[in-house]
């Protein structure tokens, strides 16, 4: 995708600061860190949301996630770490390149969770649940 920024930051025509690296993955600092320490795992090759990625191509970025997570969690001394994910503008993705974000986060950091929990009946979970084992 030649209008892509994380395309732009893994040919080196945007510059990152680089933290990790090999033939499929790229992890680097979020320019706009929600604590010290925020890092991205990308996969080289452009995906825009996680279900449009081969299994191998996520396998792969999962693992460097989870090392990146040791060596981020060893170096920030963080309380506590979230690894997430966004897909699709309603989904809270802005850069429509799949990366999974490792978020330090401290114990008094003042971060906030905002969703609050929706209330459902058991004839709905029910359901819901149906309706997601018949695409499996
Ligand atoms: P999303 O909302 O798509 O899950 O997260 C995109 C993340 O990419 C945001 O946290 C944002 O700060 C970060 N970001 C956006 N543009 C750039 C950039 O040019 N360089 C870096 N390093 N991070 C970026
Ligand atoms: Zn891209």
């Amino acid at each position: 995708m030649t209008d892509c920024i994380f395309c732009k930051i893994v040919k080196g025509e945007v510059p990152s600061y680089k933290v990790y690296e090999d033939n499929k993955c790229l992890a680097f600092m979020d320019i706009f860190p929600k604590n010290e320490g925020h890092t991205l795992v990308i996969p080289k090759k452009h995906y825009e949301i996680i279900t449009d990625a081969p299994d191998d191509v996520i396998k792969d970025v999962i693992v460097i996630t989870k090392k990146l997570a040791k060596a981020v969690k060893e170096a920030t001394n963080c309380d506590g770490f979230v690894i997430s994910n966004n897909n699709g503008k309603h989904g809270g993705q802005e850069v429509p390149h799949i990366h999974f974000h490792i978020i330090p986060r401290f114990k008094e950091d003042g971060l906030k969770y905002t969703w609050p929990a929706k209330k459902f009946s058991e004839d709905q979970f029910r359901q819901s649940a149906d309706r997601i084992k018949s695409k499996l």
